[in-house]
C-alpha cells in the first residue's frame, strides 16, 4: 500500500467537518456479494441450471416482470435470498466509526440496492440509494408510487403480489430501461441529501469501488468539486479527478486509513 497516499487520505480525513461516502459496487464485494461490473458478474451466479448467459439480457431488463413473472421471480428471488444471506463487513463499521466523530456525520450515495449501510447503523435519512432497494417492493405496474419492505424470501409467494391492486409486486431497484420503477423513495433521499449539504463547511468525499461500466456514483462524487478520496481496485478505473487514489479492495484500504488515523491520533 502506498503510504503517502494513506497519510494524505488520512489527513484529508481528520480536517472534514463532514463525510460524503460514495460507494458503488465495489464496497460490496467484501460482504460477499459478487461485483456486478457492467451488470454481469454478479447475475450469472444467480442463474438456474436451466437458464442461461445469453438470456441474462431479458432478465435485466425493466419490462421482465411482465414479459415472463414466473421466470423473472425465480431469477429476482435468488438475488434475494443472496442479499438476505450477506452481511455488512467491517469496513461499513469503520466508515460509520469515522463519521461519529464529525460534527455534521457522514451521507451515504449508493448505487448498491443491498442495505448494507442502514444494516451496519447509518441512519436510514442519511443514505441516499441512487438505483433503489431490494428490500423494498413496489407493485411491477405500477398502480401507485406506495413502497413497502421485502418480506424474507423463506415466506414469500412464488409471485409477490401488490398490496394495493393484487398485481404482481416487484423489487423497488432500477433494472435496465425501466421506466416502471418507482423512483419516489430516491428523490426523497436525495432531498433530504441537498438539504444536509447546507450545513458542512468542509466536507471530504470518499468514493470507494465506483466502476466506470454503471458510471452514476463516480460522476455524482465528481460533481461535488470537494476534496476526494477515491478507494477502488481496478488500476485502470483508479486515475481521475481524485485527490488521492487509493488501489486495492475497499475493506483493506480502509482498515489501512483506520490504522492511520489511530496512529496519528495517538501521538
Ligand atoms: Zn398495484
Amino acid at each position: 500500500m502506498d503510504t503517502k497516499a494513506i497519510q494524505h487520505a488520512s489527513q484529508l480525513i481528520r480536517q472534514a467537518d463532514a463525510l460524503i461516502i460514495a460507494a458503488g459496487a465495489g464496497m460490496s464485494v467484501d460482504s460477499g456479494l459478487p461485483d456486478f461490473r457492467g451488470s454481469r458478474g454478479l447475475w450469472t451466479t444467480l442463474l438456474h441450471e436451466d437458464m442461461h448467459e445469453r438470456d441474462l439480457h431479458a432478465w435485466t431488463q425493466g419490462r421482465c416482470f411482465e414479459a415472463d413473472p414466473t421466470q423473472a421471480w425465480r431469477f429476482y428471488g435468488e438475488a434475494l435470498r443472496v442479499c438476505e444471506k450477506a452481511v455488512p463487513h467491517a469496513g461499513h463499521g469503520l466508515l460509520l466509526d469515522w463519521a461519529r466523530r464529525k460534527p455534521h456525520g457522514a451521507f451515504v450515495y449508493t448505487s448498491n440496492v443491498d442495505g448494507h449501510f442502514e444494516a451496519a447503523g447509518f441512519a436510514p435519512e442519511r443514505i441516499v440509494e441512487c438505483h433503489g432497494s431490494i428490500r423494498h417492493f413496489q407493485c411491477a405496474r405500477p398502480c401507485s408510487p406506495h413502497i413497502w419492505p421485502a418480506m424474507p424470501m423463506s415466506d414469500a409467494p412464488l409471485l409477490p403480489r401488490c398490496r394495493r391492486c393484487g398485481a404482481l409486486a416487484r423489487p423497488n431497484f432500477l433494472l435496465f430501461s425501466d421506466p416502471a420503477w418507482v423512483v419516489a423513495r430516491t428523490n426523497a433521499q436525495r432531498l433530504r441529501m441537498e438539504t444536509w449539504r447546507a450545513g458542512p463547511r468542509n466536507p471530504v468525499v470518499i468514493e470507494i469501488g465506483a466502476g466506470l461500466a454503471l458510471p452514476g456514483v463516480r460522476m455524482f462524487a465528481q460533481s461535488l468539486r470537494l476534496p476526494l478520496i477515491r478507494v477502488n481496485d481496478d488500476a485502470a478505473e483508479i486515475h481521475g479527478a481524485a485527490t488521492v487514489a487509493l488501489h486495492g479492495r475497499a475493506l483493506d484500504v480502509l482498515q489501512d486509513i483506520d490504522q492511520e488515523l489511530a496512529r496519528v491520533h495517538a501521538q
